[in-house]
């Protein structure tokens, strides 16, 4: 499994399944991916593997769209299916979540959601992260996703996209991996190295219970604990 992301100045949907690609080997078994043009979020995604998206991303593959995300899903909660895979949306279509882990007690979060008037269009754990947030969202996606978070119990590597700030992705990691990666006009997440290596190898390695915010050619990470800046700045990888 295996996420991405991207805001920049390169169409985004090429450099999504890119990144996808080159996180093949973690093992899936379906895709996604979703992007923002015009105010407006895209989804696009299909079971079994990335050939499968790729041939339905037809027709859309130049999308002059800059920012959005991508997932490759292994399956924990609710079977291998179309609806089932990610990204995955509030009701509202405003927000989109990509998510790899586990959400421990996604079961008392989703009946407690539901009583509230949302309405679940997948079996997943992973949608109810999208409910959450919405529920808490007032405003400022960053504010939102943390407090969402103090909900949450379990492991989790996820990017969440608002149409509210179409300049931002919100990222954020506990115990499933997360490397951001930046250049001058562009910023990146993924779930590992060599899905960002083709386009920059200035990294940033998120740690446990730290919250990303990604902007053109910025990065700013917050301790989710301490709610307070952490100071990391790009390493330079060299791999060949
Ligand atoms: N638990 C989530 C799901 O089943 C995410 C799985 C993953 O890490 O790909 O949808």
């Amino acid at each position: 499994c295996g996420i991405v992301g991207y805001i920049g100045t390169r169409r985004c949907i090429p450099v999504l399944m890119e990144g996808l690609k080159r996180l093949e080997y973690r093992g899936y078994d379906s895709a996604g991916i979703a992007w923002l043009e015009d105010d407006e979020i895209s989804l696009v995604k299909a079971k079994g593997k990335l050939l499968a998206l790729d041939r339905k991303l037809d027709g859309v593959r130049d999308t002059k769209s800059f920012v959005g995300l991508g997932h490759t899903r292994w399956a924990t909660h609710g079977e291998p299916s179309e609806d089932n895979a990610h990204p995955h949306m509030d009701c509202k279509r405003q927000l989109v979540v990509v998510h790899n882990g586990i959400i421990e007690n996604y079961y008392s979060l989703k009946k407690q959601l539901e009583k509230e008037g949302h309405n679940f269009l997948s079996d997943t754990d992973t949608e109810v992260l999208a409910h959450l947030i919405e529920k808490y969202l007032n405003g400022d996606i960053l504010a939102a996703v943390k407090r969402a978070l103090q909900d949450v119990e379990g492991a989790y590597a996820l990017g969440v996209l608002w149409k509210g700030q179409p300049d931002t992705i919100v990222a954020a990691r506990k115990q499933s991996p997360l490397v951001l990666g930046i250049t001058e006009d562009e910023a990146f997440m993924a779930s590992d190295i060599p899905a960002l290596l083709p386009y920059t190898n200035n990294l940033i390695f998120i740690d446990d219970y730290e919250v990303a915010v990604l902007k053109k050619g910025d990065l700013l990470i917050y301790d989710l604990r301490e709610d307070k800046i952490v100071d990391k700045t790009p390493q330079e990888i060299k791999w060949d």
